[in-house]
């Protein structure tokens, strides 16, 4: 028995050191957009080019997609002749300039962390640690929530804030942040959202009222081994780390696998696939877990607002996603409020955000969890924002974060008080 336990740990350890050694590199990967139809059926495209798949954004010539060139693939690349304009000659170059995960920060005089929080990126136990730290700065108006379990055992967790009406008295707003892994300033401006609410709830009266007509249920890492895996291995990882049978491949699109519009166009039924949508509606932990966690929602007070947060297309993305020809029965009411809160975005920084629906503004995308949310679980403003940076991409700069908080922070300020 001594034996057995000291071979596995042998195991484990020779495990331990190979996935550490094999942390991917993507020194000498080009970055290039490229004009591409509207449609997202283009892998054949790319066949024998081991390219890797980043963003779409909208730009004045129609939709462009973002793509990840290895350096041996450049020849072949620029064979093909693609309407590409080079984004980045060296993506390892900006993944070094993202910066090191930072530590965390000293405290306050009031016992919150500081500011500093935001001058970088940070490692997955650290976050937890974050939350757990704005709840006890606000113990009497917030709890600590966990929707369920992901594949590979983390608890999905998060924060629940109220106002005056007391706990779960109001209807919900319900963020959830990093459901795609390598959108990191994703759940850095949802905590950047959390801090201003619980800090600023006693003096600003726009936030004691946001606070006082809603509950607010965040969970800003809806997919974190996917968040863990791209911080330790592969900082480009996308969908969930979940294992399927018959197949090596590893991850399905968590944001592919909601029972509204499942296995439509602008999803994969191929394991490989980035968007690969499952097997069937809903067979992801983390998906099931988020259908109860909503449908208790529902149940309950209802939802007002729904926003899932990606990067990196800056676009305020409406229902629906899964089809370009219906859409949500109060679109019109939900477009001027995109639109407005659109403009309260840009004021800080000039920076421009598209609004619309998805299918429409952006792509398809079957299986999406605003679709979901809007047609399956009664919410009033199912949406998704895609944060900066159509420069950058999913490698923003960590001086990003603060700017990137603070005009989101203006523009929900204005859409919570006007939705
Ligand atoms: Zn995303």
């Amino acid at each position: 028995m001594y034996l057995r336990i000291a071979i596995s740990f042998a195991i484990f350890g020779f495990f331990f050191q190979l996935s550490s050694a094999v942390k991917a590199s993507f020194d000498g990967y080009q970055v290039f957009r490229i004009d591409v139809a509207h449609d997202t059926n283009r892998e054949s495209q790319f066949q024998g080019l081991p390219i890797i798949q980043l963003g779409h954004s909208y730009g004045r010539s129609g939709v462009t997609l973002d793509i990840a060139v290895p350096p041996d693939y450049l020849a072949a690349f620029d064979a093909r002749n693609f309407n590409a304009t080079l984004l980045s000659d060296n993506l390892g170059a900006d993944i070094s300039n993202e910066g090191p995960l930072g530590p965390y920060p000293e405290y306050d005089q009031d016992g919150i962390p500081e500011l500093s929080w935001f001058d970088s990126y940070h490692a997955y136990e650290d976050h937890v640690r974050y939350w757990a730290d704005l709840h006890s700065v606000f113990p009497n108006n917030s709890e600590l929530i966990e929707a369920g379990v992901s594949f590979e055992g983390r608890p999905i967790q998060g924060i629940h804030l109220w106002g005056n009406g007391g706990r779960n008295s109001k209807p919900a707003v319900f963020f959830n942040g990093n459901v795609h892994a390598r959108e990191w300033i994703t759940s850095m401006v949802v905590e950047y959202l959390l801090y201003q609410l619980i800090t600023n709830y006693e003096t600003d009266t726009a936030v004691r009222a946001a606070l006082d007509n809603y509950d607010f249920y965040v969970l800003p890492i809806v997919n974190p081994d996917g968040f863990v895996y791209s911080q330790t291995n592969y900082r480009l990882w996308r969908k969930n780390r979940q294992v399927r049978d018959n197949t090596t491949a590893i991850g399905t699109d968590i944001n592919r696998n909601w029972p509204v519009g499942f296995g439509g166009d602008g999803s994969s039924s191929d394991p490989s696939s980035e968007t690969f949508s499952g097997y069937s509606a809903g067979d992801t932990p983390e998906c099931a877990s988020l259908i109860q966690f909503a449908q208790n929602l529902a149940a309950d007070k209802g939802i007002k607002l729904f926003i899932d947060w990606h990067s990196y297309a800056q676009v305020i993305l409406l229902s629906y996603g899964y089809t370009c020809d219906a859409f949500p029965a109060n679109i019109d009411r939900q477009i001027d409020l995109a639109s407005e809160t659109a403009a309260i975005i840009a004021q800080p920084y000039n920076t421009t955000f598209d609004y619309g629906p998805g299918c429409v503004v952006l792509y398809q995308s079957s299986g999406n969890g605003r679709d979901y949310m809007t047609d399956a679980a009664g919410t009033e403003f199912g949406w998704g924002i895609e944060l900066r940076s159509t420069s950058y991409g999913f490698v923003l700069p960590a001086d990003q974060i603060l700017p990137s908080g603070e005009e989101i922070w203006e523009g929900m300020k204005y859409l919570w008080a006007n939705m």
